[in-house]
C-alpha cells in the first residue's frame, strides 16, 4: 500500500471553490487560500441562524493504545461513506498540533485511503492558527511580567504617575498564566525567568503545550468575534496582592489577544480523498483540555449540512465525556449518534497480562480485554445516545476474532457493529458503518449529560469520578481543597469540569487496563479558565508539557528537492 502522503499526493482533489460551493457557502462568505483551503468567513452566521440543524454524529473510542485506534481514519472514512451515497456530508475536526506529529501518534489527518488533503498542510500550519492562539497566549504572558517589572522597579507612585495606569499590584506569587509553544518539549515545563539585572522579578515560571493553552479552548467554545473577546477579557492571568483577580480585561491585552486571533476564529474549509468538505477548527488535546473541535465549525456544518461527523479525542472517558458535558452545554448541540471505535489490539492490550505482541491473534486476551469496549459502550449509552461500534480494522485481524467481536458488542448493547475497513478502502471500506449509521439515526437520541453543574464543583467532582469513571470516589490533595475554597469564595464552582487525566486508562493510572475498580481518584489540582468556562482539575501524575520518546516522529521525516515530504 502506498504511503499516507503518497495517497495524499496522487489524489485528484476539487477545487476548494467547488468544495465550498457544495457545502452551500455563497463566495463572499470564504476566501481562499491556494485551491486547497479557504477561511469560513463569521458572517455566515447570521444568514443560517434560523436554518434548522443536520444529524450530528460524534466518533469516539476504547481507551487507546499510544498510536490510537483510528477515530480520526474512523471519522473521514464516515465522511466519505456518506458523501460517496449522495448524503450532504460535513466533517468537523480539530487542527492536529505538531507535538504528536512529531512525537510518537504522527500526524492527525487521518491515514491510508480515509484522509482530509493536502495532508501535509493540514499536519504543518495549516493557516496559522495555532501560532495565533500561542502569539495571543505568550503576549498576555509578556505584557504580565512587564507590568510585573515595571510596578516592582518604580513602585506604585511612579508607575502610576509616568504610565498613566492604575496599578494593578500583581502579587508575584500568584502568577497562573503559563507561556506556551506547539512543540513537545519536557525541558520547558519548569523554569526560571526574569534572571540578569533588569529583567526581573526573577521567578518560576512553566511552558504548557498551546493544545493546553485556555485561549486554544476559547477558540473552540466562542460563538462569535463578540463571543470571544468578552471570554479573552475574563482570562484569570493572576491575583493581585489583595486577592483580587487579574484578568486579562484588567491588565488591557484582551482586545489585543483578541485582535491577533481574528482570523483564527474563522474554520478552514478542506475536503477529504473523495472530495466531502471538512471544517478544520481549534486543536484542544482531550487529555489535558477538553478535546474536541470548535462550536462556530459545528454551527455552520449543521446549518449547512444534514450529517455532521465529528470526533471527541481520546476515549469516551476523555473527549466524549467532555463533548457533552461542556461543548454541548455552551453550543445546545446534542450528539443524535455516537460511532465508537475499537481495534483488536487495543482490546487486547486490556487483558488483565497483555501479549507480547497485541497485532497477534489471541482470543483469549481479546475476549479479556472485551470489558473495556462494554465500559465505554455503557458509558455512551448512559448519555442517552445510540452507539454503533466500528471495528477499526488492521491488516493482520483475523475474520474469526472480527466476527466473535461483532457480536459480542451487539450482545453488549451496540445498535449496531460493524467492521470499517476506511483506511484500506476509503469510502467503500465504510459503507456498511455509514449505513449502520443512518439506521441508528433513526432510533430517537435523549440526550442527557452526566451531571448539572450548578449542584457546585464537589457534586460535579463526584458524579464525575463515580459515574464517569467507576471510581469508589475522589480525594483533593489539601492544595486542591484550598482552591475549591478560593473557587467558592470567587464564585466560580458551577463551572463544568474539564478533567486533566491519561487517556491510557479509564481511572487516573495508566497502568489499570480493562475495567479498573474500587479505585480513589486523586484530584491535585483545581485551575479556572474562566475565559473558557470550566475549572479544569489535574487528577493523578498528568503533564500539560508532553515531552520527546526516545524514538520521536521527527526521526523518519524529511523532503526532497521538489518539496515532498515523506514519513509523515
Ligand atoms: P485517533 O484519531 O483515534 O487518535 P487516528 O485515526 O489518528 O487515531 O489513527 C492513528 C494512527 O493509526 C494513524 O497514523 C493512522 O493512519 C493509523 N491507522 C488508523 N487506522 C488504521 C488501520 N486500519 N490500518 C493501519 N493504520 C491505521
Ligand atoms: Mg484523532
Amino acid at each position: 500500500m502506498l504511503s499516507d502522503s503518497e495517497i495524499s499526493r496522487q489524489s485528484p482533489r476539487r477545487p476548494i471553490t467547488e468544495v465550498a460551493q457544495s457545502l452551500g457557502l455563497t463566495p463572499h462568505e470564504y476566501h481562499t487560500l491556494g485551491d486547497a483551503k479557504a477561511k469560513v468567513q463569521l458572517q455566515v452566521l447570521p444568514r443560517l441562524a434560523a436554518a434548522s440543524c443536520g444529524k450530528f454524529i460524534v466518533v469516539t473510542a476504547v481507551n487507546p493504545t499510544p498510536h490510537g485506534e483510528g477515530k480520526t481514519v474512523t471519522s473521514i472514512g464516515l465522511t466519505q461513506a456518506l458523501h460517496a451515497l449522495n448524503k450532504k456530508v460535513c466533517a468537523c475536526l480539530r487542527q492536529p498540533s505538531m507535538g504528536p506529529v512529531f512525537g510518537v501518534k504522527g500526524g492527525a489527518a487521518g491515514g491510508g485511503y480515509a484522509q482530509v488533503v493536502p495532508m501535509e498542510e493540514l499536519n504543518l500550519h495549516l493557516t496559522g492558527d495555532i501560532h495565533a492562539v500561542s502569539s495571543a497566549h505568550n503576549l498576555a504572558s509578556a505584557a504580565l511580567d512587564a507590568r510585573l517589572h515595571h510596578e516592582t522597579r518604580l513602585g506604585a507612585a511612579a508607575f502610576a504617575q509616568q504610565s498613566g495606569l492604575t496599578p494593578l499590584n500583581i502579587d508575584p506569587e500568584r502568577l497562573l498564566w503559563p507561556r506556551v509553544m506547539d512543540h513537545n518539549d519536557r525541558a520547558l515545563r519548569q523554569i526560571t525567568v526574569g534572571q540578569g539585572s533588569n529583567n526581573g522579578p526573577e521567578h518560576s515560571a512553566s511552558f504548557v503545550i498551546t493544545a493546553a493553552s485556555e485561549l486554544m479552548a476559547v477558540l473552540a467554545l466562542s460563538r462569535d468575534l463578540a463571543d470571544m473577546r468578552r471570554r479573552i477579557g475574563q482570562l484569570l492571568l493572576a491575583f493581585d496582592k489583595d486577592g483580587q483577580a487579574v484578568t486579562a480585561e484588567r491588565l488591557g491585552v484582551a482586545g489585543a489577544m483578541t485582535a491577533i486571533m481574528r482570523q483564527a476564529i474563522e474554520p478552514t474549509l478542506m475536503q477529504t480523498l473523495n472530495g466531502a468538505p471538512c471544517l478544520i477548527h481549534a486543536g484542544p488535546f482531550a487529555n489535558i483540555a477538553h478535546g474536541n473541535s470548535s462550536i462556530i465549525a459545528d454551527e455552520i456544518a449543521l446549518k449547512l449540512a444534514d450529517y455532521v461527523v465529528t470526533e471527541g479525542g481520546f476515549g469516551s472517558d476523555m473527549g466524549f465525556e467532555k463533548f457533552c458535558n461542556i461543548k454541548v452545554r455552551a453550543s445546545g448541540h446534542a450528539p443524535d449518534c455516537a460511532v465508537l471505535v475499537v481495534t483488536l489490539r487495543a482490546l487486547k492490550s486490556h487483558a488483565p497480562t497483555p501479549p507480547q505482541d497485541i497485532s497477534a491473534v489471541d482470543f483469549t486476551a481479546l475476549q479479556q480485554g472485551f470489558a473495556n469496549l462494554a465500559w465505554h459502550l455503557n458509558n455512551v449509552r448512559r448519555y442517552g445516545v445510540p452507539v454503533v461500534v466500528a471495528i477499526n480494522r488492521f491488516p493482520q485481524d483475523t475474520e474469526q476474532e472480527l466476527t466473535w467481536l461483532q457480536q459480542a458488542a451487539i450482545n453488549a448493547g451496540a445498535a449496531d457493529c460493524v467492521v470499517s475497513e476506511a483506511f484500506s478502502h476509503g469510502a467503500q471500506g465504510a459503507l456498511a458503518l455509514a449505513q449502520a449509521v443512518l439506521q441508528a439515526l433513526q432510533q430517537p437520541a435523549d440526550f442527557h449529560p452526566l451531571y448539572h453543574p450548578e449542584a457546585g464543583l464537589q457534586t460535579s467532582l463526584a458524579t464525575l469520578a463515580e459515574l464517569g469513571y467507576g471510581a469508589a470516589g475522589v480525594s483533593l490533595s489539601d492544595k486542591a481543597q484550598q482552591q475549591l475554597q478560593q473557587l467558592q469564595q470567587l464564585g466560580a464552582d458551577k463551572l463544568p469540569v474539564c478533567m486533566a487525566k491519561t487517556p491510557m486508562s479509564i481511572s487516573h493510572d495508566p497502568a489499570l487496563k480493562g475495567v479498573p475498580r474500587g479505585f480513589v481518584l486523586p484530584i491535585n489540582e483545581l485551575r479556572l479558565n474562566a475565559g473558557a468556562g470550566f475549572v479544569t482539575a489535574l487528577a493523578g501524575n498528568v503533564m500539560t508539557m508532553p515531552g520527546l520518546g526516545l524514538n520521536p516522529g521527527y526521526l523518519h521525516i524529511d523532503i526532497d528537492a521538489e518539496g515532498n515530504i515523506c514519513g509523515l
